[in-house]
């Protein structure tokens, strides 16, 4: 099977098997060869690796993937493209195609079944609407994982890498510089796929931290905290905690004030360690503990 790393021949598979781009399911296929080789290189693959990769596409990054690692796990959701995968990988017998929504598979179970439950890594072009909650549920599946390469939408990879009193300073900031060191490797512009995005797009590295950076008696609670303090902007954190989190008014104040914090303050000035602290405080809330 020939390389499909070129627009000539992503356009012939597409073409031999009428294939339909289908929007729903963010369908951009990459097809420059500098940042592919860009990705493989610099996810830091060996052969010894066993790599999942989400939404295989034709089978274009897989085949590279296939090449570098010892194991290559492609789950992809639309079933139009089954049949192209089982064609375009039959060549490599590293390669397990999965059909199922990456949503709902079991990352646990994928890896004791295929790495005997040691770490892999996670590569991939992501499909573009489910960038957040992909990347929260491979953290929060608290699964064996050693790093998180992956082309997003520009926009989100600065969001990532953001740092507090910043625009893109946020959740998501917080949620993956928590659990990993985000680096972007590349900006992509929208001509490297087919079709093109209405949007610039970003390689970004996430390298998984052994151990948070913050220490909290219960990270769910810290997200709760993080989520309500975000969840509208323009509130001071004292309010945002009120009506998303259910925190009394008087108990954040006491807390600002030990802490050293205006009582006018907003999510967008905290770091993730005063986070930390701020939630480690207010954990007799915490309904669920
Ligand atoms: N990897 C290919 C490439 O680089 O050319 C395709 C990338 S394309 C941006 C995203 C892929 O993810 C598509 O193949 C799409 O069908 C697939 N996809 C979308 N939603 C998915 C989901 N929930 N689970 C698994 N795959 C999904």
């Amino acid at each position: 099977m020939s390389k499909l790393i070129n627009p000539q021949e992503t356009i012939r598979i597409i073409q031999k098997n009428d294939f339909k781009f289908q929007k729903r399911f963010g369908q951009n296929f990459l097809i420059d060869e500098g940042v592919l080789l860009n990705i493989i290189t610099s996810s830091e693959i060996t052969k010894s690796d066993c790599v999942l990769e989400i939404g295989p596409g034709i089978g274009t990054m897989t085949q590279a993937l296939a090449e570098a690692a010892g194991h290559v796990i492609a789950v992809e959701i639309d079933a139009n493209l089954i049949p192209i995968l089982n064609e375009t990988l039959k060549d490599y017998t590293n390669v397990t195609i999965i059909h199922s929504d990456v949503l709902k598979l079991d990352l646990n179970d994928i890896i004791n079944t295929y790495n005997d439950g040691k770490p892999i890594k996670v590569v991939a072009n992501l499909p573009y609407y489910i960038t957040t909650p992909i990347i929260m549920g491979l953290f929060e599946s608290n699964a064996p994982l050693y790093s998180i390469t992956v082309m997003v939408q520009k926009e989100v990879a600065d969001r990532m890498q953001a740092v507090p009193g910043t625009k893109d300073y946020g959740a998501l900031s917080l949620a993956v510089q928590y659990y990993s060191n985000p680096e972007i490797v590349q900006l992509v512009p929208p001509n490297c796929f087919i079709p093109r995005p209405n949007v610039g797009s970003a390689v970004i590295r996430l390298t998984r931290h052994s151990v948070p950076p913050v220490n909290v008696s219960d990270d769910k609670w810290l997200f709760k905290i993080i989520k309500s303090a975000f969840g509208q902007r323009r509130k001071t954190l004292l309010n945002s905690l009120s009506s998303g989190a259910g925190i009394p008014k008087d108990a954040t104040l006491e807390v600002l004030h030990k802490m050293d914090l205006s009582e006018t303050i907003r999510g967008e000035a905290l770091s993730l360690m005063e986070f930390a602290t701020l939630s480690d405080n207010l954990i007799s809330f915490n309904i669920n503990n």
